[in-house]
């Protein structure tokens, strides 16, 4: 793969996280998912998670200059200096602004940017239905990817947790924030000719197996 920063885009549900880590295997270049490191500075009581915690569970963004901070710390370390993967980061016009001058910055060139396209009724399901192991961190999904024994976890039986912004009030205010705020995003990296475009609606394995194909000579 030319480009060293590879971005995923997409609505809440559209699979970032799980082909973020795929291609992080795959291209051996580490994972940056701002909602992780935010939902680890609440789990953690961090000044930053509690600054966070009432605009997450409400579905709505955490502010701009929060987040840019998160990145730019991130990127700093020395396991990023051959690339990095973005997975729920640029989210607003201001973010990818903030993200084009970072990238410049630092000479990490031009971000090649993948947008998982998921229909709204699959979203929902994605959402509605994910379920996590509160000690592997092991994720199901009860629609798609049951575990064998009803909300139990198949690896160390332990009872499975929903995340804590995956009721319905919150999914719809994140599936408008996504409209809002971070689909006009598309249209940015379209003009940039930076764009790639992939159908999410597919099962994980097979959009990895195409994108690793496709990453790879772009
Ligand atoms: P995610 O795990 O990517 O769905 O993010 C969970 C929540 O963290 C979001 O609903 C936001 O409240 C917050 N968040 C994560 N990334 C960003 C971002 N780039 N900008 C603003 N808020 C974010």
């Amino acid at each position: 793969m030319r480009a060293q920063v590879l971005i995923f885009l997409g609505a809440p549900g559209a699979g970032k996280g799980t082909q973020a880590t795929e291609a992080s295997k795959e291209f051996g270049i580490p994972q940056i998912s701002t909602g992780e490191i935010l939902r680890e500075a609440v789990a953690r009581r961090m000044p930053l998670g509690l600054a966070a915690k009432a605009k997450m569970e409400q579905g709505e963004l955490v502010p701009d200059e929060v987040v840019c901070g998160i990145v730019e710390d991130r990127v700093s370390r020395t396991d990023c200096r051959n690339g990095f993967i973005l997975d729920g980061f640029p989210r607003t016009v201001a973010q990818a602004v903030f993200l084009d001058d970072m990238l410049e910055r630092r000479g990490l060139g031009k971000p090649l940017v993948v947008n998982l396209q998921v229909e709204s009724d699959v979203l929902l399901k994605r959402l509605t239905g994910r379920r996590t192991c509160p000690v592997c961190g092991k994720i199901y999904n009860i629609y798609f990817s049951p575990p064998r024994q009803d909300e139990l976890c198949d690896v160390d039986g332990t009872p499975l947790q929903s995340r804590a912004d995956d009721n319905e009030g919150s999914i719809r205010r994140r599936l408008e924030a996504y409209e809002r705020q971070t689909r006009p995003l598309i249209d940015y990296y379209r003009e940039r000719t930076l764009l790639h475009e992939t159908d999410g609606n597919r099962e994980p394995p097979v959009i990895a197996r195409d994108l690793a194909g496709e990453l790879r000579y772009s």
